[in-house]
C-alpha cells in the first residue's frame, strides 16, 4: 500500500493519532469502496462523513430529485439544488469536500433485478443502506448476502433511529431479513413522507451509519457483527442488542453453522 502524502498526513491527522485507527487504518479507508444506497436524510450525513474521512471510493445511488421539503434534513443540498438529481448533487459535494475520494453517482432506482449486477460491477467493500422503505432494504440485504458484502443498515422514523451491522454471508451472523422477517417484502410505505422526522435525527443516525462503516473498514473497537442499536430521541435513550442468525431465514439460514 502506498504511503500517505504530506497533505494526507495533515488532513487525516486526527484519525492517525487515534491508536485504534492510525496510519494503517487511514490507508485502509483510502483503499476502501463504500456504496451508499439512498442520498436522502441518512445518506447525506453518511456521505459527508465518509468523504471527509477519506474513504477512497464512494458510489452513491439515488434515483430521486431534490425537493424543497428535503432540505430540512438533507444538508448536502441547498435551495439552488431543487430539481437536481440527488446522486449527482451529492457526488459534486463529495468532490468539493475531498479530492482523495473517487466518487460515482448512480441515478437508477434499485430493483430486485438490477441490484446484483450493480454490486458485481461496482464491487464495494461495504454497503451502507439509508433507504426509506422495507422493500428496498430487503432487496439490498439479500443482494449483499449473495455477494458476500457486509451491510450497514440505518433507518429512521419520527423520533427513533436504528443502525445495524449485518454479515449474513457468515455462518454465525444475521442478515437484515433475519431481523425483520419476510412480511415487509411488499411493503414500501414506511417512508418519512407521511410519517415526519426531525432533521437532526437523520444527522445522528446517518453519522452513526458512517461510523459503523468506518469501524468495518478499519476494525477499530469491538466487533459489531449482528449488533443493532436503537436510539429513542424522545427520552433520549439508546440501547443495543445482538441479533441472532435465524436458521429459518430464507436468505441466509442455509449458511448457518451446524
Ligand atoms: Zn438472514
Amino acid at each position: 500500500m502506498t504511503s500517505l502524502t504530506d497533505d494526507q498526513l495533515d488532513r487525516y491527522a486526527r484519525h492517525i493519532v487515534l491508536r485504534e485507527v492510525g496510519g494503517a487504518g487511514q490507508k485502509a479507508l483510502l483503499a476502501a469502496h463504500v456504496l451508499v444506497v439512498g442520498a436522502g436524510g441518512i445518506g447525506c450525513p453518511a456521505v459527508q462523513y465518509l468523504a471527509a474521512a477519506g474513504v477512497g471510493r464512494l458510489s452513491i445511488i439515488d434515483h430521486d430529485q431534490i425537493s424543497l421539503s428535503n432540505l430540512q434534513r438533507q444538508p448536502l443540498y441547498g435551495t439552488g439544488d431543487i430539481g437536481a438529481p440527488k446522486a449527482e448533487t451529492a457526488a459534486a459535494a463529495v468532490a468539493r469536500l475531498n479530492p482523495d475520494v473517487a466518487v460515482a453517482a448512480i441515478t437508477e432506482a434499485i430493483t430486485a433485478d438490477n441490484i446484483a449486477p450493480l454490486l458485481a460491477d461496482t464491487q464495494p467493500d461495504i454497503v451502507l443502506d439509508g433507504t426509506d422503505n422495507f422493500m428496498t432494504r430487503l432487496i439490498v440485504s439479500d443482494a449483499c448476502v449473495a455477494a458476500r458484502i457486509p451491510l450497514v443498515s440505518a433507518a429512521i422514523g419520527m423520533f427513533q433511529g436504528q443502525v445495524g451491522s449485518f454479515y449474513g454471508h457468515l455462518p454465525d451472523a444475521p442478515c437484515y431479513r433475519c431481523f425483520v422477517g419476510d412480511a415487509h417484502d411488499a411493503d414500501d410505505c414506511d417512508t418519512c413522507a407521511d410519517q415526519g422526522v426531525l432533521g437532526a435525527l437523520c444527522g445522528l443516525v446517518g453519522s452513526f451509519g458512517a461510523m459503523e462503516a468506518i469501524r468495518a473498514i478499519t476494525g477499530f473497537g469491538e466487533d459489531a457483527k449482528g449488533k443493532l442499536h436503537v436510539y429513542d430521541g424522545l427520552k433520549p435513550d439508546m440501547y443495543t442488542m445482538r441479533l441472532p442468525k435465524d436458521p429459518a431465514c430464507k436468505t441466509c439460514g442455509s449458511l448457518a453453522a451446524a
